[in-house]
């Protein structure tokens, strides 16, 4: 018989990206936490109406759009444990911010600013984020959601996916935008890592399982092969195109539902056609 759980997805707006709250009768587990404080102060306010203890926060990857809400979090729920499957997506974590810092990215979110001597109030990412335990995450009650890390470079240097046999579900993280342009601006080999894993993910998973993506609406098992046609289409936008407003076009005319072209595309166009 299967454990109880319970999922609620949480669609953020900036950068179409995802939450996703787990709980049973006892607990709730939150993944990711949004690329703003205004809108992880929404999710927190959610989380709070299920009147349970929040046990953790788990982060996926190195990316502030899956993070940035990480010290709205904290203030909201002071016993929640942060945590994170490796050591590397901690050190993604902490080298991200810090560059954001030296860019000037962290006027908007001062609270995310790292703690060092010269700033003692800012977030100590080092204390607040545990590694995983057993690469699972536990409710309450017993039910367990599966983390994995073992893949190659790809929309990020780490990922994380997760899997819960209760709910016949696979947490395919930056693997999959589900109707959003991902970001493509990563090295060649990254490109090629990424569509390698989709093609396995594909084939390897159980071909009933609903399959939620970091950014975008869940899905079946072919969102693996649309996402792999939506870079291979890409690559060969890119490569022909004569400028970035004319791969921009293409792109737009492929994917006309598609959102965050005005973000996430415009990054990954510009990563890949000189002006
Ligand atoms: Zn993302």
């Amino acid at each position: 018989m299967a454990n109880n759980i319970n999922l609620q997805v949480y669609h953020g707006v900036e950068a179409t990206v995802n939450a996703y709250i787990f709980s049973d009768n006892e607990s709730v587990i939150l993944v990711d936490c949004l690329r703003n404080s205004d809108e992880a102060s929404k999710l927190a306010a959610q989380i709070k109406s299920l009147n349970k203890p929040l046990t953790h926060l788990f982060i996926t990857h190195g990316h502030p759009d899956h993070y940035t809400g990480m010290h709205v979090m904290k203030q909201e729920f002071p016993d929640v444990q942060i945590v994170v499957n490796t050591p590397e997506i901690k050190e993604d974590i902490i080298n991200f911010s810090t560059w954001m810092e030296s860019v000037g990215w962290l006027e908007k979110e001062p609270a995310l600013k790292p703690k060092t001597d010269a700033n003692p109030n800012g977030f100590d990412y080092q204390a607040n984020i545990d590694i995983l335990k057993r690469g699972k995450l536990v409710l309450a009650e017993g039910a367990e959601i599966e983390a994995f890390s073992n893949y190659e470079a790809a929309e990020c240097e780490h990922l994380t996916t997760l899997y819960s046999k209760d709910l016949k579900a696979f947490f395919a993280n930056d693997f999959v935008y589900n109707g959003v342009h991902p970001w493509l601006a990563i090295d060649t080999q990254n490109i090629q890592n990424w569509k390698q894993q989709l093609e396995e993910f594909a084939h390897v998973l159980e071909q009933d399982l609903t399959i939620y993506g970091g950014h975008g609406k869940p899905g079946d098992i072919s969102v693996f092969n649309t996402q792999l046609k939506y870079i291979n289409d890409f690559e060969a936008v890119v490569a022909e195109a004569k400028s970035r407003e004319e791969a921009m076009q293409k792109m737009q005319e492929l994917y006309p539902d598609y959102t965050q072209a005005d973000f996430l595309l415009v990054y990954s166009v510009n990563a890949f056609v000189a002006e």
